[in-house]
């Protein structure tokens, strides 16, 4: 390890670190920093430069059940909010992700091309092209690499 990612481990000793929620907060800021260099409004600045101390003070804060709490609470309004943008169900939306709904979709033809693997890590099925040897397939889902003829 070298000195600086050791120091920064112990600095990180018994702090919060990054969640989702920090990640909110530091899209965020960036955003209406972004935004304020259009609008000249002094107290968009300030407000994305409070958010981005917030969310530094977060990732340092040693209060680490109130920052789950924190966490917890904004990942409810994030699943509240994406039920509503894909009218009412989430499960949809998973589905649509996955390389073996979108293959199924594609009907027959398509189905006749390719092979499907089923990861040994993950258990997440993997579409790939047939007759192509045996090659490293990656699943798109945890980054597990097997080798498998096709
Ligand atoms: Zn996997």
């Amino acid at each position: 390890m070298s000195n600086w990612k050791y120091k920064l481990y112990q600095f990180m000793q018994g702090r919060y670190g990054f969640d989702a929620f920090g990640q909110f907060l530091i899209i965020a800021s960036a955003v209406i920093i972004l935004l304020s260099n259009f609008i000249h409004l002094r107290f968009v600045y300030l407000a994305g430069l409070a958010l981005l101390i917030y969310a530094y003070f977060r990732i340092v804060s040693r209060n680490i059940y109130k920052r789950q709490k924190e966490n917890q609470k904004y990942l409810a309004i994030r699943a509240k909010f994406s039920r509503k943008k894909s009218g009412g169900s989430v499960n949809n939306w998973q589905q649509g992700n996955t390389g073996y709904g979108q293959g199924a979709a594609g009907g027959r033809n398509e189905n006749a091309q390719y092979n499907f693997y089923r990861c040994r890590n993950c258990g997440q099925t993997v579409r790939v092209p047939k007759g192509k040897g045996t090659i490293k397939i990656t699943c798109p889902s945890c980054g597990n690499s097997f080798v498998d003829r096709t």
